[in-house]
């Protein structure tokens, strides 16, 4: 059920409804829009009391939304989601395409600012890197836990990059929210419906990946688990699914882009790391992806990937990311689109455009 108000319904007139559904037993979930503010009703088994609540006033109408999603869904928020960083001007959804990039896994703090100061030079504006890994074997690299945290959130205060990263658990994920920016849950989780639950009462914006065999709708489910406890900063990932080919690690679907993006105000990144799991096919698919309108990238990127602990096969090197961000760039002009380079935090630029004299001695602009 969606309560839509009419467009110039007034704050009182919102909260009004919003205490009404709560009198009622269930859960309210306000979506402001540049036109009108629709309601969205969780928490309900079956038909809401319609009339208490169409009778209201500033109330336009009230619809009976028949998909299984509600607060994912385009019928609730016509205008697309756009993920803010506080402090910064870095964005996930809306015109600009976020790149996130990084190695697979946080080794040590020297390879993590290695790489950092490579992306953050070529323009990137997110670090991504795991301390906290899901890995097939129990003997391969776990991560390193909290270290591989307090090492990434030193690379922000270096180098301004917005912090990405993983958690496994309810434990990790109460640990990412103390030192990272946003959190990821994993492939392999994103049916962890009570990891979803906790990620949904954090106060930090969640990137999901698809699950290895997810359908699209599986998809939004997820994601409207998140939504459903109040977090509505939630991007989605496609990492590529399982099929039988035998030429990439996986399969990248990009046709799943301007699916989401058809029923989903949600932002979706696109990782054609995972999605081909082999270094010479990343560029190709990221430019694909770029080309489909994908609203962010995550791509992994490694000093030497010959020794990394972790996906060297199909991390970058840092000279291919530099290629692959000006590719982009130009693809993303012909789809109205762009990449912003370099973050910034109170109108100083940090990383790919300009830096204080006193910083630029020690990490030069890349342009
Ligand atoms: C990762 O990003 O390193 C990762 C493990 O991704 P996924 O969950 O998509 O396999
Ligand atoms: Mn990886």
């Amino acid at each position: 059920m969606l309560v839509v108000m009419k467009p110039h319904a007034t704050v009182d007139e919102v909260q009004a409804v919003c205490d009404r559904i709560e009198r009622l037993g269930y859960r309210p979930h306000p979506m402001p829009g540049a036109q009108r503010t629709a309601i969205g009703i969780t928490g309900n088994q079956g038909a809401v009391e319609q009339d208490a609540l169409a009778e209201m006033s500033g109330v336009a109408e009230v619809i009976k939304v028949s998909k299984p999603y509600k607060l994912v869904s385009r019928d609730v928020k016509e205008e697309d989601t756009v993920i803010r960083f506080p402090g910064t001007n870095a964005t996930i959804g809306g015109r600009n395409i976020a790149v996130i990039a990084g190695p697979c896994s946080i080794e040590s703090r020297k390879q993590a600012f290695a790489v950092a100061e490579k992306v953050a030079k070529a323009g990137a504006q997110f670090l991504r890197g795991g301390a906290y890994k899901p890995r097939t074997s129990p003997y391969a690299f776990q991560g390193m836990g909290e270290e591989g945290l307090r090492i990434m959130a030193e690379v922000r205060e270096r180098f301004g990059l917005r912090i990405v990263t993983e958690a496994l658990d309810n434990e990790s994920l109460d640990l990412v929210e103390k030192y990272a920016d946003m959190i990821q849950i994993g492939a392999r989780n994103m049916q962890n419906y009570s990891l979803l639950k906790r990620a949904g009462r954090s106060k930090l914006p969640v990137l999901l990946k698809r699950g290895l065999s997810a359908t699209l709708e599986e998809l939004l489910m997820a994601a409207e688990y998140v939504m459903s406890e109040g977090n509505y900063q939630v991007a989605l990932c496609e990492r590529g699914i399982r099929t039988f080919t035998d030429h990439t690690r996986n399969t990248l679907d990009l046709s799943i882009v301007p699916a989401v993006q058809r029923l989903s105000h949600l932002p979706i990144v696109v990782d054609p790391s995972h999605g081909t799991g082999k270094r010479d096919k990343v560029l190709p698919l990221a430019r694909a992806a770029v080309a489909v309108g994908c609203d962010g990238l995550i791509v992994e990127v490694h000093p030497a990937p010959d020794q990394a602990l972790s996906d060297g096969a199909q991390s970058l090197y840092p000279e291919q990311f530099v290629q692959l961000m000006e590719e982009c760039s130009r693809i993303a002009e012909v789809v109205h689109r762009r990449i912003p380079r370099g973050i910034e935090m109170s109108g100083i630029e940090v990383g790919g455009i300009e830096l204080t004299a006193h910083e630029g001695a020690a990490f030069p602009a890349a342009r």
